[in-house]
C-alpha cells in the first residue's frame, strides 16, 4: 500500500500509510464509546464523538511533533530528512543516515521523547489553568492527550534499538567504547532480546497468564509490536554488518582495472559470445572517435536478446557516458554503492586525474557482501 502525503512541515513531507486510518478510527471509537462516557459527567454521545475525534487528531499531531523534533535536530547536523510517516505502529522520520558522532546521535534520539514530555507538560498546564477538574470535557481531553504524550515519551525511551531509548543506549556505548560497530551490535542484540521478551509476555497473556500485560487484546498487541521491533532490530544489525564489511573497501580495491577498450561499432555478439559465460563480470569501455563513449557490461549485453546480438552495435547497448557518474579510487565503497543505487546504475567508471583507470560494477559489490554472508 502506498503512503499518502497530507502536508509538509519545514519542507519535510508528512506522509500517512493507509493502515494508519484504521488506527485513527479505532482510537476514536474506544475514546467515544468507552473512555469518555465513563469519565465525563452527563455528556451526550455527540459530545463524546466530537471530543474523541479532536483527541485523536491532537494525539496524532503530537506524534508528528515528536518526529519533527528528531528531524530538526538531524537537520541541524546536516543530515537530510526525507519524510515523516504515520503508520500502524506510530510515527517514523526517514532520516537518511546515522549521525557521524555519538553526541549528535544522543541529541537526535533524545529530541523526540523530550518533545513528547514537553507536550505532556503543556497539556497538564492547560488542564490546571482550566481549573484542574476531572469531569469537564476539555479538561478530560487535555488529561488524556497529556497522559498519552507522557506514555509516548516513556515508551520510546525503552532501551530497545532501533527505538529512541535503544539509540540513546547505542550513543552512550559508542561514547564509552569509541566503536560505532561494537555499540551498534550490542544495541541491536539488546533490541532483539527486548522484542522476544515482549512477544513472550504477549503469548503468556494470550493463554491466560497475565504478567503486566492486561488482557488478551494487550497480549496480541504486544506480540505484534514485538514482531515489528524484532524485524527492525534484525534489519539494523544487518545494516551494521553491511556497513562494516563495505567499510573495508575503497573504490580502487573493487574496480576492474583497465577493462578492454573496444570500438562502438563492434557488435554485441562479437564481444559477448564465448566471453560472457567465462566471465560474468565482463565489461568493456566503448570508444568512439578516440573518446570514451560509454560502458558495456555483462548486464547490458544480456539485455539484448541473443538473436539480435550480431545486428546490435556496442554503442547502442552501452550505458552512454553522459548517464554515468564517476568515482575516485579512494572513495569509500559504501558511498559508491549508495550513489549507484540511487541513480540506478550497474557500473561506474573510476577516474584519476581525468583518466579512466577502471570500472566498478554493482555485481562485484554484491559479491563481496555475499561472501561475507550478508546477502
Ligand atoms: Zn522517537
Amino acid at each position: 500500500m502506498r503512503t499518502i502525503q497530507v502536508g509538509s512541515l519545514f519542507g519535510i513531507p508528512v506522509l500517512v500509510h493507509p493502515a494508519w486510518f484504521a488506527l485513527f478510527a479505532l482510537t476514536t471509537l474506544i475514546l467515544a464509546t468507552d473512555v469518555y462516557p465513563s469519565t465525563i459527567e452527563g455528556g451526550s454521545p455527540a459530545v463524546h464523538i466530537a471530543l474523541a475525534a479532536a483527541s485523536s487528531v491532537l494525539f496524532f499531531a503530537s506524534i508528528i511533533l515528536h518526529e519533527l523534533a528528531h528531524s530538526l535536530v538531524a537537520r541541524a547536523y546536516r543530515i537530510p530528512v526525507r519524510s515523516i510517516t504515520l503508520f500502524l505502529f506510530g510515527g517514523v522520520a526517514q532520516i537518511t543516515r546515522d549521525a557521524a558522532r555519538p553526541t549528535a546521535e544522543l541529541l537526535m534520539s533524545l529530541a523526540g521523547p523530550l518533545m513528547s514530555f514537553a507536550v505532556a507538560g503543556a497539556c497538564i498546564a492547560g488542564w490546571w489553568a482550566l481549573g484542574g477538574g476531572s469531569s469537564e470535557p476539555q479538561q478530560v481531553m487535555l488529561l488524556w492527550v497529556g497522559a498519552m504524550n507522557g506514555l509516548l515519551g516513556a515508551f520510546n525511551l525503552l532501551p530497545a534499538f532501533p527505538m529512541d531509548g535503544g539509540r540513546v543506549f547505542r550513543s552512550l556505548l559508542w561514547l564509552i567504547t569509541g566503536s560505532y560497530y561494537r555499540a551498534s551490535m550490542v544495541a541491536g542484540w539488546t533490541g532483539r532480546l527486548f522484542a522476544w521478551a515482549m512477544m513472550a509476555l504477549g503469548a503468556l497473556a494470550l493463554v491466560g497468564y497475565d504478567v503486566w500485560v492486561i488482557d488478551r487484546f494487550g497480549g496480541a498487541w504486544f506480540i505484534l509490536v514485538g514482531l515489528f521491533l524484532e524485524g527492525a532490530a534484525r534489519q539494523a544489525l544487518l545494516y551494521t554488518r553491511l556497513m562494516e564489511t563495505l567499510g573495508r573497501y575503497r573504490a580502487g580495491d573493487l574496480m576492474v582495472p583497465d577493462p578492454p577498450v573496444v570500438d562502438g561499432q563492434m557488435s554485441v555478439g562479437a564481444l559477448a559470445r564465448g566471453a560472457l559465460e567465462l566471465n560474468p563480470r565482463l565489461c568493456y569501455f566503448i570508444e568512439e572517435e578516440g573518446r570514451l563513449a560509454g560502458i558495456l557490461g555483462a548486464h547490458q549485453m544480456q539485455e539484448v536478446p541473443e538473436p539480435l546480438w550480431d545486428m546490435t552495435p556496442a554503442a547502442r547497448a552501452m550505458v552512454p557516458s553522459a548517464r554515468l557518474r564517476a568515482a575516485n579510487p579512494g572513495q569509500p565503497i559504501a558511498d559508491v554503492m549508495v550513489e549507484m543505487e540511487s541513480a540506478g546504475l550497474m557500473h561506474m567508471p573510476v577516474v584519476t586525474d581525468g583518466r579512466v583507470v577502471g570500472v566498478i560494477s554493482l555485481d562485484r559489490i554484491f559479491g563481496v557482501l555475499r561472501q561475507a554472508g550478508i546477502l
